[in-house]
């Protein structure tokens, strides 16, 4: 299949990287591919970025049928574009498709079409430490039809969007909020595939928690409310008494690229690692017996995310007496050392995009 280029006539001038801050500029030019029954997915274009028209009854307006993806491309020392791990955000992206009713569509082609457009927008990466260009890939519903069933059209497109450094002013630990009460996902549920509504689900809990003064919410399981499950949309480690745990993968977690990436590199490591249920109990009493050393939140956007506090139905633990735990300071070291190509790839995690 061919990839059709129409070039923008009215490129955009580039912000000042000074002031990216995360998904509030696009670069000049976006991709789309559609889908309909008889041709499946067809006309895949680069074309300049700009609005959508569509029909107000489309089915992802009404139903929120929608699945997306994040990842980034990085600079490399010499100037080389470089994607971490894109296979497994199409392939991840294809499991989401799965869940939602969409159909399934060739990830080899995807890739090839995202490097295409990061190619051709390779002047939009910028190159502090700490930035990158945002990928997101998404794909809706685009049926004109109110009943309520899986759509029969879809579009599938790639914006980019050029980001600052997560954390300006270095790996500050974030307050964090137990959600008692609300839940992210539940057993049987959407929580493993990146479906929009997951989102739209979680927002009111986030407003919540930082009217109370935290960041963010640790959602717990959605049956006891008992076992820890994500830290907003990111996965979470514990370091307790040495060994990290991280709350088993099922169908209520979403498993992150990060967090996967995580396990690896704390294994090359030989530190001992553990993925199973645990409970917020566990954590307070590892905290009252001096052994919960350190936490973090782990994702592509913030790589990592130090937990400093963690408020949980009235009781207020500190972690790490506010400075962020030495593996997470070493996993956000490593992590950004290979994605963007200044330390040694041995896992082969590395794309390179040709410019
Ligand atoms: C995207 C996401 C993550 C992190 O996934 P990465 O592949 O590491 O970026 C974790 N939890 C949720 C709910 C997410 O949406």
């Amino acid at each position: 299949m061919e990839i059709t280029l129409v070039k923008t006539t009215t490129p955009k001038p580039k912000p000042d990287p000074a002031k990216l801050g995360f998904g509030r500029f696009f670069t000049d030019h976006m991709f789309v591919w559609d889908y309909n029954p008889e041709q499946g997915w067809h006309d895949p274009r680069i074309v300049p970025y700009g609005p959508l028209e569509l029909d107000p009854a489309s089915a992802v307006l009404h139903y929120g049928q929608a699945v997306f993806e994040g990842m980034k491309a990085y600079r490399g020392p010499q100037g080389e574009v470089l994607l971490f791990r894109p296979e497994q955000n199409m392939a991840r992206l294809n499991r989401s498709n799965a869940r939602m009713s969409i159909p399934q569509f060739d990830e080899e082609f995807a890739l090839r079409a995202i490097k295409e457009l990061v190619a051709l927008e390779r002047e939009w990466i910028p190159t502090a430490p700490g930035t990158a260009l945002y990928i997101r890939p998404f794909i809706i519903a685009t049926d004109n039809v109110l009943g309520v069933r899986p759509s029969a059209t879809y579009r599938f497109m790639v914006i980019l969007s050029p980001v600052g450094a997560y954390y300006e002013e270095g790996l500050n630990p974030v307050s964090i909020y137990v959600e008692p009460h609300y839940v992210r996902a539940v057993r049987g549920g959407t929580g493993f595939a990146k479906a929009a509504g997951n989102y739209a689900g979680s927002l009111l809990a986030q407003k919540n928690a930082v009217a109370k003064g935290h960041s963010q919410v640790l959602w717990l399981d959605g049956i006891e409310r008992k076992y820890v499950e994500e830290v907003g949309a990111m996965n979470v480690f514990f370091n307790i008494g040495g060994q990290m745990v991280t709350p088993d993968l099922g169908d209520s977690i979403l498993p992150g690229v990060t967090r996967d990436s995580i396990l690896q590199l704390l294994r090359s490591w030989n530190v001992p690692t553990v993925e199973r249920r645990l409970s917020v109990e566990e954590i307070f009493q590892a905290h009252a017996e001096g052994t919960l050393v350190e936490a973090f939140g782990c994702g592509t956007a913030a790589v990592v995310s130090p937990i400093g506090r963690l408020e949980y139905q009235g009781r207020l633990i500190e972690i790490g007496g506010g400075k962020i735990g030495e593996l997470t300071q070493k996993l956000y070291d490593t992590l950004t050392g290979i994605q963007t190509g200044r330390l040694p790839d041995p896992f082969g995690w590395v794309v390179r995009v040709d410019v």
